[in-house]
């Protein structure tokens, strides 16, 4: 009876089982009705629907909120050798066009949200834009813009150029020294259209440089910057493999670890008494492992370092969940090919964790993180309606998560198989 009144043209998901994403809670055999961009009611049964209603049938699905990838590069795709020569031949607007493709696959495998953790010349906010406006189709993106390093750390852009290209680039460009220049570069990110900070509290696999780990930040330099990203309500995401640069980080107030390779039980209590959030990359790992097999893939200063840490990941993961430490899911893709975000699901659950929880980290987890939480997350009445399918029950079956059947973004429908 509660919607035969309505004047208005609904869209009626018929659905075998729904996972709400709240908690571990599975619905079977309801409808979830919509009204223009957000969820009205969640209905036990079928519901007929009036005629000018459209229905949906997923009723062999299994439909969970929209999937959130908190560590995507939407402008990028590695690979190797020719990746690093991209530096020296692409302009801003080669990055701006791949990023259309690369989000629309995106969308395509179920992510209705990302969070976006380092570009170049800012074209992740221009794809933002465009995605917003209705230029192009992709995820909701929240996007650091260009990352934050200190000088010859990593995303410092000029690292392995010669002194004549490298110059002496500052916080506009995102190379920091010093509390002033921490804060001139988040506020910077502010003007550039940021939506919050991505900073390289160690050294990194891809990088041009030796360590995969030193600390790179000063804890006054960390602190400056937390203390002003908080100024403009901006959270902090922190790269990070060595325990050291993780644990000034953490101390600093920082929002999320990424990566955490190097994580040990000191961390994982300071995570947990701080209550922040892990984003393991598992995907990243396997992959620049996989690759440093290849003779002549990573530049001789980055192979050694995709074979010792790459590997850890996947261990590192299963000791921060079994410890629990709260995890959103992230992939790094852009290190990985875009697209192929759903593995992650598959190396959670491989290491250990439960379907449920894997689902939740890449739903209620990340929507928490991001503090969008009121808006998305969770397929609830007053919700924004992104939502997806598999066909079957992903909690049987923890694969069908990279056979995404349907997704709608906004309440608007973009993949239906
Ligand atoms: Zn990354």
């Amino acid at each position: 009876m509660s919607t035969s009144f309505t004047a208005y043209a609904a869209t009626f998901i018929h659905a075998g089982k729904v996972i709400p994403a709240n908690n571990d809670e599975v619905l079977t055999e309801v409808t979830i009705i919509i009204d223009g961009n957000t969820i009205t009611a969640i209905e036990d049964g079928f519901k007929k629907a009036g005629q000018s209603d459209t229905v949906i049938n997923l009723q062999n699905h299994t439909v969970m909120p929209g999937l959130m990838d908190m560590h995507t590069h939407l402008n990028f795709q590695n690979s190797g050798m020719r990746g690093y020569m991209e530096r020296f031949t692409l302009n801003e607007a080669d990055y701006a066009l791949k990023g259309v493709q690369y989000a629309k696959r995106t969308l395509d495998a179920g992510f209705t949200t990302v969070r976006n953790l380092g570009d170049s010349y800012n074209t992740s906010v221009a794809l933002k834009k465009a995605i917003n406006q209705g230029v192009i189709d992709g995820p909701r993106i929240y996007t650091a813009a260009k990352s934050i390093a200190t000088t010859g750390g990593h995303a410092d852009p000029t690292n392995g150029m010669s002194a004549s290209l490298s110059g002496d680039i500052g916080p506009k460009e995102g190379v920091i020294n010093g509390q002033d220049d921490a804060r001139k570069a988040v506020r910077q990110r502010y003007k550039d259209g940021a939506d919050l900070i991505k900073i390289t509290a160690t050294g990194g696999v891809l990088s041009v440089a030796k360590s995969g780990q030193n600390p790179q930040f000063m804890q006054d330099e960390l602190k400056a910057i937390v203390d002003t990203a908080k100024d403009y309500g901006m959270t902090v995401a922190v790269h990070a493999h060595g325990k050291e640069g993780m644990k000034r980080a953490i101390l600093a107030g920082v929002d999320s670890i990424e990566h955490g390779t190097y994580m040990n039980d000191e961390i994982i209590a300071l995570m947990k008494e701080r209550g922040t959030y892990y984003v393991p990359t598992i995907m990243a790992g396997n992959w620049v492992a996989e690759k440093s097999k290849i003779d002549g893939f990573f530049p001789d200063i980055v192979r050694p370092k995709a074979a010792t840490i790459g590997p850890l990941i996947q261990q590192t993961f299963a000791k921060a969940y079994k410890a629990g430490v709260k995890i959103a899911m992230g992939t790094d893709s852009g290190v990985s090919a875009h697209g192929d975000n759903g593995l992650e699901f598959v190396l959670m659950v491989e290491a250990g964790m439960k379907p449920i929880d894997a689902i939740r980290s890449a739903t209620y987890h990340g929507a928490t993180l991001l503090n969008i939480l009121d808006k998305v997350g969770t397929i609830e009445a007053g919700k924004l309606a992104d939502i997806v399918a598999v066909k079957g029950d992903p909690l049987e079956n923890i694969r069908l998560m990279q056979e995404i059947q349907f997704v709608m973004k906004d309440g608007k429908v973009y993949k239906q198989n």
